[in-house]
């Protein structure tokens, strides 16, 4: 039988995301003033956040030669009921204090990804699909990365609760805003203590700390880097697009959504917050989540914030030949010379 389309709830939404006009879009007036703005407004909507940051009480479990440089595997504190492991990688190739990727992992079994071993031995080497290493990524390229485990991934995943989703976010996701809060916000709250913890070493240059992650850790390294000031660099993956093209059009896991916000401003205006600090998007030709004309879209809006600070040189676009992964060789070389030509700093 066919059913009418008014009683699909889609045929609301699209007309009524259709006829909106976000309150505070860019709109080609001063970017200074618009990025305070909406960095407050966005701040808000992301949900309640510690006032007060606990004492990170960093513990380090082990630590292992590797050829590429060492890797130590320690865990801090975030919030209060809240400890986040993390992998250090420090590239043999490059001498202290060092350039730091944080880098975050998608929807997978986690961050042991990010350094190409198994989940449950860390001995054990993992051929890792996608270019997800990221550790290895950047100790390959002398860059040193912290890879921390999001929260509802990996080694956090809900374990406390009897009754859970099979989708790892769906309960965090859903509780997290019943309390006024977002999983996203709650998740970049975390990088905002993984960069505390990266100032307690004095083998960090602080003045170039930056974010990369793929697809869930894209949309991590988009939301912190429109409201962290200490990142310096981004590196989104397969999620930078248009709201309305992806996020509003397919299907997505609960974890990608913040109450109110597409009332306020499109995910360009997001990203363009960061602007002038140099962002690398990187998107799949064939990613069918993140369609690549609302990724064209969404970084010709983009391109206008980072024009407006005079700074359009900053903010490239890599678009891979396939799907929904991370490109290394496509990405690094545009991403590397904005770090290298950065001055160090300590
Ligand atoms: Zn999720």
């Amino acid at each position: 039988m066919d059913y009418p389309a008014s009683y699909s709830p889609s045929r609301l939404h699209h007309q009524a995301m259709r006829a909106l006009t976000p309150e505070l879009r860019f709109d080609g007036g001063d970017v200074a003033v618009w990025q305070r703005k909406l960095r407050r407004r966005l701040v808000r909507l992301l949900g309640d956040l510690p006032e007060t940051r606990v004492a990170l009480r960093p513990r380090r479990l082990w630590r292992r030669e590797h050829p590429l440089g060492t890797i130590e595997k320690i865990v801090f504190t975030s919030e209060r009921h809240v400890d986040v492991p993390a992998y250090v990688c420090l590239p043999a190739a490059a001498k202290p204090p060092y350039p730091f990727m944080i880098a975050l992992q998608g929807h997978s079994t986690g961050m042991h990804n990010s350094i190409g071993v198994q989940f449950e031995d860390e001995t054990q080497p993992k051929a890792v699909e996608g270019d997800r290493d990221f550790g290895i990524g950047c100790m390959r390229r002398g860059i040193a990365a912290l890879c921390i485990e999001q929260r509802a991934f990996g080694e956090r995943r809900e374990r406390l609760q009897q009754a859970v989703s099979t989708h790892p976010c769906h309960d965090a996701a859903m509780h997290s805003l019943m309390l006024g809060r977002t999983l996203i916000g709650e998740r970049v709250y975390d990088v905002d203590r993984a960069i505390d913890y990266l100032h307690t070493r004095d083998d960090v240059d602080r003045g170039r700390i930056g974010v990369m992650g793929n697809s869930g850790g894209g949309t991590i390294s988009l939301f912190a880097a429109a409201v962290l000031p200490r990142l310096a660099f981004a590196m989104p993956s397969c999620y930078f697009c248009t709201f309305q093209a992806s996020i509003m059009s397919i299907y997505h896991c609960a974890d990608n959504y913040v109450p109110g916000l597409l009332k306020v401003a499109e995910m360009p205006d997001i990203m363009g917050l960061f602007a002038p600090r140099p962002v690398v998007i990187v998107a799949g030709r064939e990613d069918p989540i993140f369609p690549l004309k609302g990724v064209r879209q969404g970084f010709r809006d983009l391109r206008r914030i980072y024009a407006a600070c005079g700074a359009e040189q900053h903010c490239h676009l890599v678009v891979g030949a396939g799907g929904h992964r991370f490109y290394a060789e496509e990405a690094w070389p545009s991403m590397l010379k904005e770090i290298r030509t950065r001055p160090a700093a300590r």
